[in-house]
């Protein structure tokens, strides 16, 4: 299958300075694999697969520092990326943007994809979000199993070679333990105006500097008194470069290492030491990292002149990340949402993680065309929503059993049934009136899939919304006077209604056709305008239908630091009680479903049982929303 780029208006159009594109009869066009449509992350690891880039890298066998992998044997793994999640919370659209784009590369080319955990942010990590992630990488489609490599890692895992690494640049001159106050060291950075001022701690000596860090490892020293910074420039225009933080002393018991270390590494420094323990080639970021390559790639040279690690080092791309309209990608604001009870879970079916939108009915594959459609580029934008909804529609359009459902049941009876039909066999049964079977295929474009069967009687349950009593202008279905087909069954025509002391409609009238009967010769003789779905009153099941809706009402709800709470969406769920086809008495948990008018829906993966159905919206079958 070709896929399609979503519409250019939606998306803007990257603009970079990344390579340009191999010309023809290039050695990197036999590399490019077919039919994906190219992006800068292709054309570089295409550039550096002609050229060799890392044709010489060897795989000790597992991660670890320069004298393991040169015993090893060249690598096996012609690229290596990673996704490396903070297990800090669920997964999200976004993180399944990045992991689409590491796992899907390094599939493409060879490669093989980490799974690391980086953790080495003591306080907020837990195993349940470890757990949690494995699971959500498994259902997108990626697994690590019978790949050269084992997988997943864990970046605390580490912890004793990044104390080692820092070591070596204290010895090697490169790093010095500061002991200003946070204060004095956030003055003394400067700021993109202002050049930074010397620490007085700057020009200690190595040895000095080694041991006091061995002191900040010891426990000496209380939780922020003195940090480890890399000795770089402090009049560097990018203030990243201006001696940044490496180690800091903090109490906290890791769940990896317990109460092993009282320091830890900073991100900036830890990552780039995790990338090239494990002989990542090409490591992929979102854009708020680039002004960290220049840190990530000095690093990595002093860490090479020192020996540790092996030549060529990991390269950094940034891309740009996924921001979705009416959607909050940000796991802390997403835990909130969870832990302050706006939502029910981190499986409500209205947030945008993994486990989530699984349970709204969104499937792997829809999510991975979510993510080729939408590409990858240098430039920020924002996705419309309905992007992803139409990536689901069009997954699901060609799988999903159909079946009629009512989801506002107003009845309707035919009361001329038993004179056209005549009376049950079965006198008990008389009044009910004598039942005329209907069958459906499963799936209009699937005939080998089968049929469902189900019974049309004097009384059926129809949407209220399909009558009128005046009808508005373009109006085609049920009116007095009007004629239309009940799917699969009759032509009727309708009478008028009935109606309580206060108005309220309580059963709409009409008269059965005779002869009209769907697949019966001549049942096309009465034209209709109209057709609507039903339900028999005699079959059909009374199911929960959960109709979610968006969970805010403003298109960027945390833009410029919004409070997002504000727009919650307060009709984001309305539990409505539906009859559905007797078909669907089957359902199983998780199973997808087109509703015939209405979209599509899922047996609810946690709720739903056999005796108490329970279905969700999915999607509805057009994009209606604000129209
Ligand atoms: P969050 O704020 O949700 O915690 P994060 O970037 O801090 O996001 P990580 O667990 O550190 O979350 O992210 C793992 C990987 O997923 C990173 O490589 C990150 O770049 C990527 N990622 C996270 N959010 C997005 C997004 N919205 N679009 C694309 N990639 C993302
Ligand atoms: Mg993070």
């Amino acid at each position: 299958m070709v896929l399609q780029r979503a519409s250019t208006s939606k998306i803007k159009r990257m603009s970079s300075s990344t390579p340009s594109k191999p010309k023809p009869g290039h050695p990197a066009n036999a590399i490019a694999p077919a039919n994906k449509p190219s992006n800068f992350l292709r054309q570089i690891i295409e550039h550096d697969l002609a050229a060799g880039s890392y044709a010489q890298r060897k795989w000790g066998g597992s991660p670890g520092d320069a004298a393991h992998h040169a015993q090893g044997a060249p690598d096996p793994a012609k690229i290596r990326t990673r996704f490396p999640p903070e297990p800090n919370g669920y997964l999200h659209i976004g993180h399944a943007k990045s992991i689409c784009i590491n796992f899907g590369l390094a599939r493409d080319y060879g490669g093989v994809c980490h799974l690391r955990f980086d953790d080495t942010n003591p306080e907020k990590e837990e195993q349940e979000y470890v757990n949690s992630i494995i699971d959500a990488v498994k259902w997108l489609g990626f697994d690590w199993n019978g790949s050269p490599t084992a997988a997943p890692y864990q970046a605390s895992d580490y912890f004793d070679f990044m104390y080692r690494a820092a070591e070596a640049l204290i010895e090697a001159g490169h790093a010095y333990v500061d002991e200003q106050t946070v204060e004095q060291i956030r003055i003394n950075r400067g700021d993109f105006g202002k050049p930074g001022v010397d620490s007085p701690f700057r020009s200690r000596t190595p040895a000095e500097n080694l041991a006091r860090f061995r002191e900040m490892r010891d426990g000496k020293h209380e939780d922020g008194a003195m940090v480890l910074r890399a000795k770089i420039d402090m009049a560097s225009p990018n203030i990243n470069l201006r001696d940044p933080a490496i180690y800091r002393i903090r109490r906290a018991t890791h769940h990896n290492t317990g109460d092993k270390w009282c320091i830890y590494p900073m991100y900036t420094f830890a990552h780039p030491i995790e990338d090239a323990l494990e002989n990542i080639t090409h490591s992929i970021c979102t854009l708020e990292f680039e002004d960290q390559r220049p840190f990530y790639d000095w690093l990595l040279q002093r860490l090479i002149e020192a020996g540790l690690l092996s030549a060529p080092p990991p390269h950094q791309y940034e891309f740009a990340r996924l921001n979705l309209s009416y959607v909050i990608t940000s796991k802390r604001k997403l835990a909130q949402l969870v832990y302050d009870h706006k939502v029910k879970g981190w499986d409500d079916p209205r947030l945008p993680t993994l486990v989530g939108l699984r349970r709204r009915g969104y499937t792997p594959e829809a999510i991975q065309l979510f993510a080729e459609r939408i590409g990858v580029t240098k430039s920020d934008s924002w996705i419309d929503y309905s992007t992803l909804e139409g990536c689901l529609r069009e997954t699901l359009d060609g799988s999903a059993a159909r079946a009629m459902a009512v989801l506002d049941p107003i009845k309707l009876v035919l009361s001329n049934w038993d004179a056209v039909m005549g009376k049950p066999e079965d006198s008990s049964q008389a009044a009910v009136g004598k039942l005329d079977d209907c069958s459906a295929p499963l799936h209009p474009h699937h005939p080998e899939l089968g049929k469902r069967s189900f019974k049309i009687g004097k009384e059926v349950w129809i949407d209220r919304s399909d009558f009128e009593e005046t009808p508005h202008k373009g109006f085609f279905r049920l009116f007095p006077g009007n004629k239309v087909r009940l799917k699969y069954g009759h032509v009727i025509e309708c009478t008028g209604c009935t109606k309580d002391a206060s108005g309220k409609i309580l059963e709409v009238l009409a008269t059965l056709i005779p002869d009209t009967k769907s697949g019966t010769p001549g049942s096309d003789a009465v034209k209709v305008k109209g057709v609507i779905t039903w339900v028999g009153v005699s079959d059909g099941l009374p199911v929960e239908v959960r109709l979610y809706d968006r969970l805010f009402l403003d298109a960027q709800p945390d833009a410029g630091g919004k409070d997002f709470i504000e727009s919650l969406n307060p009709n984001s769920l309305k539990v409505v009680t539906a009859f559905v086809e007797p078909s669907l008495a089957s359902a199983k948990a998780d199973q997808k479903f087109q509703f015939e008018r209405h979209g599509y829906f899922v047996a609810d993966r946690v709720d739903h049982a056999a005796g108490k159905p329970v279905f969700n919206l999915a999607v509805g079958l057009k994009d209606s929303w604000g129209k």
